[in-house]
């Protein structure tokens, strides 16, 4: 594949990616709701679109990525009923919903930076943005797509469906099926129709978070922060919607209707172009995740403080270990599946860094280009990660080949394959070497090491020559390689 294909959730096939303005490019990714710390279910979207994000830049377009901060709180059980569940933490706390949020934004960043996800072009809050949400609420109203009762107002599914399709992405256009799914009792809610979602809802003197808006004191429902801050930065129309498969329905479902009835009488613009979702990580089988308890933390993960966690894993380790599966695959979470990541990302990192300081032959024996088209070719292929590190793999197969000289290649073709190697592991999938500080103050010490070796040598007290360099391959796993300009060291595998 020489063009990028991305698979749409909306028409549930693989499409050439072609941006509605290029070179521009418009993401948005629906964020974390900051209550609580991330865990790996987090990292999977952040880390999914964080490559997309990066390999999109490295084709050369021009990308607004936007992922929202969800800081007003959904309620509890599925959006209309319940407790908010930031101001329930921060009466629990007691501190205010404000520093709830921003406490759980800062921890989300910190995990994030390390696990080496760029951070998004935009990251709007909800709270931020009431009064977008209030207009477009306003729009909906005047277009007869949503109903107000007591203070609240609800979107109109049945008067939405008879202009548009709902349930399109998720694949329930039966809203009467839709009902036979439903938990709610008849007679229990004030909404026309059980399948109708809150757009604002009246709040009572118990809510901490509240505005003014054209219908009393409330505040904003689950959906339409995503549909006002997608419309606000990205225009009527971006390119890209991403989130989890879990968000598919009924957030995804509810922000594609929302938008399409502001923009009515337009023709469905559905929002986004091209809709993608991360499939889910698993524990023992089952989704891993808040309401479940089930969840391990990043911090958890990076201290080994868990029960479940055998011991700890370094953020790198974590990347890769999301990096070796596709992205629409679940991933399920064990220690050995950890362990196995943690080693072939050391295999990977060892390769890039021998890569380094392989020396040209007169002629090559192999070609590089073949290498850099199936690297594409995996990326293309709706961002297979997993067949890219596969392909990756395989090259530091080769850089151990041209190590061993099996294999050999010219200056140019040695220059090039080292350059595509290094563009792949760190600017596209984003690895990064740990402890770089560490690695320099090792590099130093090793290099001390290697000028009383050669001083040794010098005055032909070989005992200590050796005993340097067995010394350091066997209790610090470091080997040196005496080339014929200088003796250079590398990690022991
Ligand atoms: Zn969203």
């Amino acid at each position: 594949m020489n063009e990028l294909h991305l698979y749409n959730s909306l028409s549930r096939k693989k499409e050439r990616f072609e941006p509605v303005h290029p070179p521009f490019v418009g993401m948005y990714v629906c964020g974390p709701t900051v209550y609580g710390d991330g865990h790996l279910g987090h990292a999977r979207p952040a880390v999914t679109f964080d490559v997309l994000f990066r390999y999109l830049k490295h084709l050369g377009y021009k990308v607004r990525y936007v992922r929202n901060v969800t800081d007003v709180g959904h309620l509890e059980n599925d959006a209309d009923e319940g407790e908010d569940k930031i101001a329930k933490k921060a009466r629990l706390e007691q501190v205010e919903p404000m520093e709830i949020a921003q406490f759980y934004t800062d921890r989300y960043h910190a995990v994030m930076d390390r696990l080496n996800c760029l951070r998004p072009s935009i990251e709007p809050r909800a709270t931020g943005h009431i009064p977008e949400q209030i207009e477009m609420i306003k729009t909906i109203l005047a277009n007869g797509f949503a109903y107000e009762i007591n203070g609240s107002v609800y979107f109109d599914v049945r008067a939405y469906a008879q202009n548009y399709r709902y349930g399109e992405l998720s694949g329930r256009e039966n809203i009467e099926e839709l009902l036979a799914g439903s938990r709610e009792l008849e007679g229990q809610s004030e909404k026309k129709h059980p399948s109708d979602f809150a757009l604002w809802k009246k709040a009572g003197p118990e809510h901490i978070m509240q505005w003014d808006s054209p219908w009393g004191r409330g505040f904003p429902g689950w959906h339409i922060e995503c549909s006002a801050m997608s419309v606000k930065y990205l225009g009527e129309w971006c390119d890209i919607h991403g989130g989890g498969m879990d968000l598919k329905f009924p957030h995804h479902e509810a922000e594609i209707a929302q938008t399409n009835a502001c923009l009515h009488p337009k023709p469905a613009l559905n929002e986004a172009k091209y809709w993608l979702h991360n499939n889910m990580v698993t524990i023992n089988g089952q989704k891993m995740g808040k309401s479940l308890g089930n969840f391990i933390t990043l911090d958890e993960f990076f201290t080994g403080k868990h029960p479940l966690l055998e011991r700890a894993y370094s953020p790198m380790t974590i990347r890769f270990f999301i990096l070796q599966s596709h992205y629409r695959s679940t991933l399920d979470f064990s220690n050995e599946a950890l362990q196995a990541a943690e080693k072939g990302f050391r295999r990977l990192m060892h390769a890039v860094a021998l890569a380094q300081s392989l020396r040209p032959a007169p002629v090559s024996t192999f070609g590089v280009q073949d290498l850099k088209r199936r690297l594409y070719h995996a990326l293309n292929d709706d961002l297979n990660t997993a067949v890219c590190v596969a392909e990756l793999f395989e090259a530091a197969r080769l850089v151990h080949a041209l190590d061993q000289k099996t294999e050999k290649l010219n200056e140019e073709d040695l220059n090039d394959f080292v350059a595509v190697l290094r563009t792949f592991v760190f600017d596209v999938l984003g690895l990064q070497n740990e402890n770089a500080e560490d690695k320099s103050r090792l590099d130093a010490a090793v290099k001390i090491l290697i000028d009383l070796r050669h001083a040794a040598r010098k005055n032909k007290d070989f005992a200590t020559s050796d005993a340097i360099r067995d010394r350091l391959k066997n209790e610090a796993r470091v080997v040196l390689r005496d080339t014929p300009e200088a003796t250079v060291w590398t990690d022991a595998e």
